[in-house]
């Protein structure tokens, strides 16, 4: 029985789809990351669970109990965007205080949940500093505080990390999934970086033009795409056709990602020119150019191969390289 559950939702703005058909089941403190390209619809959904927006078709339920007509006031969530969105006029403590006012708590009690929530992301010793005292990485744990304070049923995060550099993200992918796991709470978040979505989801739900394209672990939807478009989106991967077309019978193809090609000792592979070698730090990327019977088979089509950078002194002066499918 799924915790979170969205049924048949469609979103339309005038006469333009946001949404068609969306189906997803979220289990109790799942991490569900919702991946897709810049327009595909992730925040509309976002919103749409949230309350901010209506659905034109469909419904969202939370522990069985249909939540679509409910207003966000009444959804017990916490939600962080991109923009810290803190109030500049307020400290840290204020800022996350201020989600309980109003709440029947005691001055005792708000300080309290206040410094728990603080404390959680490790920010206690900045609680009376103002935004604009504070970095980009911790006005955004000043934000993951206010959304944890009010013990919420399930966390929504729209991009949480995109505005910050590349350092800092990785530091706070960790502490956002130690904090998830810490809080046993439903979380779902929303990026259109595939490696955010591969470290730290439980299941991805890939988008595409308003479409779910794929439901799986980091794992199935790398290593078992359903369509061209997840292949191409998470990660590289080759397309290649073979074979003359028959009749309307088309040519043969498939897909090969570039670190499951491997460069093998002479007189065991097939023959390649290399075009292109581009350096990228762990690997090298190498656009190759087939000779030979990979030409017979392959034609003009270049291919994609990653080479560790270990093996960087094989690479010295390489114009030729011989290749093998793993
Ligand atoms: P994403 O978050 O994946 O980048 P969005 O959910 O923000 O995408 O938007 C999906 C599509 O819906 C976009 O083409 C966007 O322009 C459109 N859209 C979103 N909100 C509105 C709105 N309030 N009115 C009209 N169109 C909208
Ligand atoms: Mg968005």
């Amino acid at each position: 029985e799924a915790y979170l559950s969205i049924q048949g939702v469609n979103k339309t703005f005038d006469s333009f789809t946001a949404l068609r058909d969306i189906n997803i089941d979220i289990q109790k403190n799942e991490f569900i990351c919702l991946l897709g390209p810049s327009g595909c619809g992730k925040t509309t959904l976002l919103r749409i669970i949230a309350g901010l927006e209506k659905t034109t078709r469909g419904r969202v339920t939370v522990g069985g109990k249909d939540i679509t007509a409910l207003p966000p006031s009444k959804r017990n969530f916490g939600m962080v965007f991109q923009s810290y969105a803190l109030f500049p006029n307020l400290t840290a403590h204020q800022n996350v205080a201020y989600g309980l006012q109003g709440r029947n708590l005691s001055k005792k009690e708000i300080s309290d949940k206040v410094s728990e929530a603080l404390s959680l992301v490790d920010l206690l010793h900045l609680k009376d500093r103002y935004p604009a005292q504070l970095s980009g990485g911790q006005q955004q744990r000043v934000a993951l505080a206010r959304a944890c304070v009010l013990s919420p049923d399930f966390l929504l995060l729209d991009e949480p990390l995109s505005a910050l550099d590349a350092k800092v993200r990785t530091k706070l992918r960790e502490e956002i999934c130690n904090l998830q796991k810490k809080l046993g709470i439903t979380t779902i978040m929303v990026t259109h970086d595939q490696e955010e979505a591969l470290t730290m989801a439980d299941r991805i739900v890939v988008m595409n033009n308003a479409e779910i394209m794929q439901v799986g672990t980091p794992q199935q939807v790398y290593d078992q795409p359903e369509s061209p478009f997840v292949a191409d989106f998470i990660g590289s991967i080759n397309f290649l056709t073979y074979g003359p077309p028959k009749g309307n019978i088309p040519r043969t193809s498939f897909a090969v990602r570039p670190e499951h090609i491997r460069i093998s000792s002479p007189g065991s592979g097939f023959q390649a020119v290399v075009k292109h070698m581009e350096f990228r730090g762990p690997f090298y990327r190498l656009q190759l150019q087939p000779i030979r019977d990979l030409r017979d088979l392959l034609g003009n089509q270049l291919l994609s191969v990653d080479v560790s950078s270990q093996h960087a002194h094989k690479l010295n002066l390489m114009k030729f390289a011989e290749v093998s499918v793993e």
